[in-house]
């Protein structure tokens, strides 16, 4: 594993989701992947899409991740975007990797925002 890639905790907050341990606010699941709607939702809209398997983030996932996983999980993704009803309107993916992302939960999550105009691509200032 690439040493920029933290070790799995196996009891971080989503792998206790996965677990059954903290309930959740289920939109779609499948042999792959669970989306539930953010605790705290930054737009009208706010789903988390994770795969079932083990992965700090992104980084990790597309390093060990096998092709069915992979693409059952972007699958997911479309899928849940289509039952949450933001395909026509329009929707945002999201994935924070690392500490300059201020990824706050080590499991893998893509953010889906929609159900609303949302504003230019990031709310920073680009620096030289
Ligand atoms: P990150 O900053 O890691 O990309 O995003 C983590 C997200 O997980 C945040 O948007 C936060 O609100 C959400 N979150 C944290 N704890 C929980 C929880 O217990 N349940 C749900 N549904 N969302 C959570």
């Amino acid at each position: 594993m690439s040493a920029a890639v933290a070790a799995y905790d196996v009891n971080n907050i989503f792998a206790r989701i996965l677990r059954g341990e903290i309930p959740c606010k289920k939109v779609y699941e499948d042999e792959h992947a669970l989306a539930f709607h953010d605790i705290s939702p930054q737009a009208k809209i706010h789903v988390l899409v994770i795969p079932k398997g083990a992965y700090v983030s992104m980084a990790d996932f597309s390093a060990k991740a096998g092709d069915k996983e992979i693409a059952g999980f972007v699958r997911a993704i479309g899928r849940t975007a289509e039952m949450l009803g933001v395909v026509e309107s329009g929707y945002r993916l999201l994935a924070n990797h690392g500490p300059n992302s201020h990824q706050e939960v080590p499991h893998l999550h893509v953010h889906i925002f929609g159900g609303q105009a949302l504003g230019r691509m990031l709310a920073v200032e680009r620096k030289a």
